[in-house]
């Protein structure tokens, strides 16, 4: 892909985590390239919020191969980004996680089946060895999860958790802006341009294919690739380059918040704790620095799910939620306080109709799409950029991806990557329809 006016061969919209992971992997395969991004800094949409959790639960085989592939990068992240960053480089956290389970765990048990045949490692936890980690666990089973509202919420549980799984390799990264940032100065290592305080307005088209974008400042860019990374904004840039009507997967911004509180008194659980999926109360949660735990929304079906605008959503934490979310916590862990004062982020998913990704090609030649990624994609940044760069590269080297789908092999752990299973044109997954996917 060769041969321009500005000098360009691809335009990446969107410096977040997995926009900066795509410049970066097509720099380092010779392209030209130049991410723009109407931020002020890298990771500044939602990639700052994010919970930055790394886990492979997911209930479908190819979802599960990504995010284990995706694994990988974060265990090699120096090497992988290879240079010095000003601001130091990002740490991942590998303290586990558990998914409790109760009698109707349809979600963990199907987790549970595609790691048993893929190998990824996991142990099965009984009631004691989770008495013994996590004393501050109350075992009883309180779902299906309910809001505080609801006077059920508060009746004496019906029944007992019968167990949970532990992943020993999945974790956190303590930093996701800076994540992209570290990703920023490899591609640049590489060549590649950022362009920030630079609204993408309208998406230009020549000759039956895409030929670049134009700018809220009048200027234009061009070049005959365009990568639409713009996370909640991201249909919004598709119905600029008039391919949302065409594609059958759709996304839209939906809100979450999580919250911060402290550990219990007496447990640390910033360094004993694990990440915790919890279905019977319709939470997860992490340790986080200062000894805190920070816990996030399983999208419950007794929550409304709060659609948004990307350009207007509050951006507050909501009584109601904080209630919602620290309550249901304070029932795993009686011990653990309600602060008074608020502490937490209310930021924007950008949600696919099954909660799979859309990693894909377009009816518009040369304008890809790296979007829908659901509230749980900051885990496959790496894969994602690999992912994107080799889609890219094969189709605009003359391969039909509709028809003749791109599998790739993991760099890291030799697994076949399905890129068709990220279609826009798929029929919707069967999935949890949830952050969980
Ligand atoms: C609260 C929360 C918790 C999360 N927790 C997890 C988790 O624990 N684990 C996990 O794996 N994932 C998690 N995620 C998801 C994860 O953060 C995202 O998948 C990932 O960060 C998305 O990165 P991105 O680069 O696609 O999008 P973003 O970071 O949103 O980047 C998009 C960029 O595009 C720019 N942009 C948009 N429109 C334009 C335009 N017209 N012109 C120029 N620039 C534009 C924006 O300014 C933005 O910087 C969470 C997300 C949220 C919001």
């Amino acid at each position: 892909m060769r041969g321009d006016s500005d000098g360009f061969d691809a335009i990446v919209i969107g410096a977040g985590a997995t926009g900066a992971a795509t410049t970066l992997e097509l720099s380092r395969r010779g392209w030209r390239v130049v991410c723009v991004d109407k931020n002020a800094t890298a990771g500044s949409g939602s990639t700052l919020n994010s919970s930055a959790i790394v886990r492979f639960s997911y209930s479908t085989k190819p979802g599960t191969i990504l995010a284990w592939e995706g694994l990988h990068y974060w265990l090699n992240w120096p090497e992988y980004i290879g240079v010095d960053d000003e601001n130091r480089l990002i740490e991942f956290r590998q303290c586990g996680k558990l998914m409790l389970l109760t009698d109707d765990s349809d979600h963990p048990q199907r987790v549970r089946a595609i790691w048993q045949e893929l190998g990824i490692p996991f142990e099965d936890w009984s009631l004691e060895d989770l008495a013994q980690r996590l004393p501050i666990f109350d075992h009883s089973s309180f779902g299906p999860p309910k809001r505080p509202t609801d006077e059920a919420f508060w009746d004496e549980p019906a029944g007992k958790l019968t167990g949970a799984i532990y992943s020993p390799s999945a974790g956190y990264v303590n930093d996701p802006q800076l994540c992209a940032h570290n990703l920023q100065r490899a591609a640049e290592a590489e060549g590649a341009h950022f362009r920030f305080n630079s609204q993408v307005t309208g998406i230009l088209r020549s000759g039956g294919r895409v030929s670049g974008v134009e700018l809220g400042d009048g200027n234009a860019i061009h070049a005959l690739v365009v990568v639409n990374v713009g996370g909640p904004h991201s249909n919004v840039i598709n119905q600029l380059a008039g391919v949302y009507d065409s594609m059958k997967i759709k996304t839209r911004a939906m809100r979450h918040e999580v919250h911060i509180v402290p550990s219990p008194e007496g447990f640390d659980y910033e360094s004993e704790g694990h990440v915790t999926a919890d279905h019977d109360t319709g939470i997860y949660f992490r340790p986080e620095v200062g000894n805190n735990i920070l816990i996030g929304s399983a999208d419950p079906a007794c929550d409304e799910p709060d659609w948004a605008e990307p350009d207007h959503f509050d951006e507050t934490v909501s009584e109601s939620q904080w209630e919602a979310q620290v309550l249901r916590a304070s029932r795993r862990m009686p011990e653990l306080g309600v602060p008074y004062q608020k502490k937490g982020v209310a930021d924007l998913y950008d949600v696919s109709d099954d909660w799979v990704p859309v990693y894909d090609r377009t009816e518009l030649d040369g304008f890809y799409v790296a979007i829908g990624t659901s509230g749980n994609q900051f885990k496959n940044t790496g894969v994602a950029g690999h992912v994107m760069a080799e889609l890219i590269t094969s189709v605009e080297g003359g391969l039909d991806h509709d028809h003749n789908p791109l599998v790739i092999e993991g760099h890291y752990t030799g697994l076949p990557i399905e890129v068709g299973f990220f279609s826009r044109n798929r029929d919707p997954a069967n999935t949890s329809m949830s952050v969980f996917a």
